[in-house]
């Protein structure tokens, strides 16, 4: 039990992963004290955010990365998107997108978690008004009207109670802060499980990825900086379990079997690792003196790499509303705008992403027929492209300052 004097702050975000290392990087140096909690250290095999995974961060990311200082960090080791290549598997639609032919240098950035990791986490070490808990969990949650109480547990047993005017969730899909704020989350299983790993090719990736769909869930092919490729496989759990007990030849040869031969010939496979896919939704992202942020609001499946893009807008949201407010950072007022600024890009992204999943999985007759052939137009009608190349802004409503290009303080 904690006894010393609680630890008084402004912001206490909690979960150090990607998105909730991204708002504390956005707010470092902002005047305002703040405590970042994070219960698994950088570095360590079961840190759950800086895994073995890559992500795919479209140009809206890129700009924000950019604004806190970390993308020098993550570029030399970014390999760009240049091209995408979106086909059904047994199908004859398929559909190619250039950005060249679009205006844009690229579609995004492949890059992998543990190095977007040590850019963010660097850069928090050297932040002087940050105080760090890590490795500690958040834990015993008391929301009242004009403060959120917390117990920081640490790994060495050693607890500490902490007050604060704002808690932040970013403790990921099973948000312990979003349960103890009474917020229902809504969870769908997709029942598809995503097998990633990395594979070479005999031929160079040029810097296309390849989104297939399959009758058992999208198959992702990703351009990675050292010439190979991030593959994220979406298959039935049953089959997903048997794909993870293959051998390298065996897993390689049933991967050119679905994928077929439009990267070439898969030579080398590095250890595969699994994710049950499910969209876990909750039922609003503010509460007493609470934001839900990434997947502690949503976490959605894999395809189209949405999830950490829309988080990362999250943040920059929420960073722009706290470093430009003038007084409580947990007024009522503050949390709604948050809400209402964020709504339109978050339905929409999770509606994209849900709706494309379920699209490609319909096998009513007719159906497969009439999506090949949406493919096709696609292909020919560019203004669907033009659309599709600026999704990376979001899906609507405001734009952060930061995914613009703008310092996150007003002037
Ligand atoms: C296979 C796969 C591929 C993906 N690819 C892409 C992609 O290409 N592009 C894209 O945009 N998105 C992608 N995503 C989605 C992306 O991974 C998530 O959106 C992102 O991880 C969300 O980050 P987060 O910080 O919100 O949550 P998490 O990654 O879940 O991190 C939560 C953090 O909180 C910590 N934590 C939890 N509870 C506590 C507590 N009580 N106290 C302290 N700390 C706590 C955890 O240790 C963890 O570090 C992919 C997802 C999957 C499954």
């Amino acid at each position: 039990m904690a006894t010393a004097a609680p630890l008084e702050v402004d912001v206490a975000v909690v979960g150090g992963g990607m998105v909730g290392a991204s708002l504390a990087a956005a707010l470092a140096g902002s005047g305002r004290s703040l405590l970042l909690v994070e219960s698994v250290p950088l570095g360590a095999a079961a840190q759950p955010s800086f895994d073995e995974r890559t992500t795919a961060l479209g140009n809206a990311s890129r700009r924000i990365f950019e604004g806190l200082g970390v993308w020098g960090d993550i570029a030399p080791e970014a390999a760009a998107i240049r091209a995408i290549h979106v086909s059904e598997a047994g199908r004859f639609g398929f559909a190619r997108l250039e950005a060249a032919a679009q205006g844009i240098d690229a579609f995004g950035y492949v890059a992998a978690n543990r190095r977007i990791g040590a850019a963010l986490w660097r850069r928090l070490a050297a932040a002087p008004d940050l105080k760090l808990r890590v490795p500690a969990r958040a834990q015993d949650i008391d929301i009242a009207a004009g403060r959120v109480r917390f117990t920081v547990l640490g790994a060495d047993g050693a607890a500490a109670t902490v007050s604060a005017r704002l808690v932040v969730a970013a403790d990921g899909a099973h948000s312990q802060i979003r349960a103890a704020a009474g917020i229902a989350a809504d969870v769908e299983d997709y029942d598809q499980v995503a097998v990633v790993a990395s594979v070479a090719a005999d031929r160079p990736h040029q810097e296309c990825a390849f989104e297939r769909f399959t009758a058992e869930g999208p198959l992702a092919v990703l351009p990675l900086y050292d010439g190979n490729f991030a593959v994220i496989w979406a298959c039935r759990p049953a089959h997903a379990r048997e794909v993870l007990a293959l051998d390298d030849v065996a897993y390689l040869a049933r991967l050119q079997q679905q994928f077929g031969w439009r990267a070439g010939r898969f030579v080398r496979a590095s250890r595969r690792g699994s994710y049950p896919l499910q969209l876990t939704r909750a039922s609003t992202t503010v509460g007493a003196r609470t934001v839900l942020i990434g997947n502690a609001a949503q976490a959605l499946h894999p395809v189209a790499g949405q999830g950490f893009n829309l988080g990362l807008r999250d943040a920059a949201m929420l960073a722009e509303l706290i470093v430009n407010a003038a007084g409580d950072v947990g007024a009522p007022d503050l949390l709604a705008t948050f809400s209402a600024w964020r709504a339109r890009d978050r339905a929409g992204v999770v509606r994209f992403t849900d709706g494309l999943v379920k699209l490609f999985a319909d096998r009513r007759p007719g159906v497969p027929l009439l999506r090949n052939l949406g493919l096709l137009m696609f292909d020919l009608a560019p203004p669907a492209k033009s659309a599709l190349a600026r999704v990376s802004l979001g899906f609507g409503g405001p734009a952060p300052r930061l995914a613009r290009g703008l310092p996150v303080r007003h002037v």
